[in-house]
């Protein structure tokens, strides 16, 4: 039969940004063991670029080609990602822009999108490599959903885009503070949440919110079940090219860049050793990235002030200068942490919201308030493993599904975190941009 070559579907083909430094730092080897083989085999083209700096990534998405890709992914924590999705809304089109799908390769040490993923896959909690391996295969099944942006305006008129949350108190304290024991890879954060128990603060601040509408505002997406009896996802749903990879088809459309540096040595592979990531993956072929020569003029300098430019407007908020409007709700009380949060999972362990979808609309505004024990807050933490801790009905914990809110810290000194990022200390206000961006779920 004569079926034309042309007529096959192309592969897919993705930018994958690798920050060496994510989590324990093995996101290169763990790249080359895991991902790389599993992507091979599924016929995916990719082009490998790792980051050098903070910013890298978010400069190096406002330059590509969007037609050139058909994904980008980020093989770290959260906190490439977040570059990734700011660097696309800092476009000039970045209407256009921010529909290129973006994927996401737990190797950090903040894991929380990826977690959010694998939970709603239908699949069971998972860490580390475990997690890994799950989220590669649902990289790999292609399917792409919605996902909600949070624009977060702070007091400088400094303008983000946020796909998890904004933390201040226990929550931003943690995960700040525990950044130097970051070697121990997701485990700082359970080392750093029994530090800050010991000595626990409260803050004073006022919080104001516009309560979202009654009722699902979006119907939840179906978690679609694909998981076998022992909880794995079976991998026989992988498009399998082996045949293709074979003939040495499949290695040419690939390609590896090693940003400003050598290509590393050639991983000969061991005699039978299954499946050959084929050394010529590694080396550059036919896809090679080619940045954009000049930044649009107009454009943020360099990536790291954004001028707020750009990006949908929010309508549901005043300046920050102004009173809230009167349908807001405003809360003024002794704070131990407050959490805004759009995804299910504020850690890939940690089912912090487990109501909430990828794109529902919905800002899950949870605060706990002081006067909670030690004790109490302790058994909500634990609890939120399984993210059961609603459940245990603690008077001082709230949740609250609302569409903006406003934060306005009293006591001076504390720590604000964007998606893990620590921003400016002052009032902040946020809005959610329904299905704004598209993330590649499996
Ligand atoms: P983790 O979960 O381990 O913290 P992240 O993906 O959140 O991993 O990355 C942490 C930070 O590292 C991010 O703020 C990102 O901007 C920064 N980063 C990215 N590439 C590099 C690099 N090559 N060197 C140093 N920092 C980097
Ligand atoms: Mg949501």
């Amino acid at each position: 039969t004569d079926i034309s070559l042309s007529l096959l579907p192309r592969p897919r083909r993705l930018l994958l940004l690798l920050n060496p430094f994510g989590g324990r730092g093995n996101a290169l080897q763990w790249c080359q063991s895991h991902i790389l083989p599993m992507i091979s085999e599924a016929d995916i083209s990719f082009n490998l670029i790792q980051t050098e700096r903070v910013n890298h990534a978010r400069e190096l998405v406002k330059g590509i080609s969007l037609p050139e890709w058909d994904g980008i992914v980020t093989l770290s924590g959260d906190g490439l990602l977040y570059e990734v999705i700011n660097g696309l809304m800092e476009r000039p089109d970045w209407e256009q822009a921010i529909t290129m799908p973006v994927g996401i390769l737990p190797c950090g040490s903040g894991n929380a999108l990826a977690g959010a993923i694998n939970f709603n896959a239908g699949l069971e909690q998972a860490m580390g490599l475990e997690l890994l391996q799950n989220c590669t295969v649902l990289l790999c099944h292609a399917a792409v959903a919605p996902l909600d942006l949070v624009s977060v305006t702070m007091a400088s008129g400094t303008r983000c885009f946020s796909f998890l949350s904004v933390a201040w108190g226990f929550v931003s304290d943690v995960d700040i503070e525990s950044e130097k024991y970051r070697r121990v890879g997701s485990a700082r954060f359970t080392l750093g949440t029994m530090i800050r128990l010991a000595s626990l603060h409260t803050y004073r601040g006022r919080l104001s919110y516009l309560p979202a509408p009654d009722g699902p505002a979006h119907r939840p997406i179906s978690r679609s079940i694909t998981v076998a009896a022992n909880g794995r996802l079976p991998l026989t749903r992988l498009p399998l090219h082996r045949a293709v990879s074979d003939m040495g088809l499949c290695e040419e459309r690939q390609a590896f860049r090693h940003c400003g540096s050598e290509p590393p040595d050639d991983p000969s592979p061991s005699p039978g050793s299954p499946p050959p990531i084929s050394a010529s993956a590694l080396h550059p072929q036919s896809f090679i990235f080619e940045p954009a020569p000049e930044e649009p003029i107009g454009a943020p300098e360099g990536g790291g002030m954004d001028t707020g430019m750009g990006g949908p407007p929010d309508d549901l908020l005043v300046p920050l200068g102004q009173p809230v409007p009167p349908s807001w709700v405003t809360v003024e009380d002794d704070f131990v942490l407050v959490l805004a949060i759009y995804q299910t999972h504020l850690g890939a362990d940690l089912l912090t919201a487990p109501f909430a979808c990828l794109s529902d609309g919905l800002i899950h505004l949870c605060f706990v308030k002081a006067g909670v024990s030690r004790a109490a807050l302790v058994r909500i933490f634990l609890a939120m493993e399984k993210g059961t801790h609603f459940e245990q009905a603690c008077p001082h914990l709230s949740h609250v599904p609302v569409r903006a809110f406003r934060l306005e810290p009293l006591t001076r000194k504390g720590i604000l975190t964007v998606d893990g990022e620590r921003v400016e200390y002052g009032p902040l206000q946020a809005q959610v941009h329904c299905g704004l961006a598209r993330l590649i779920t499996g």
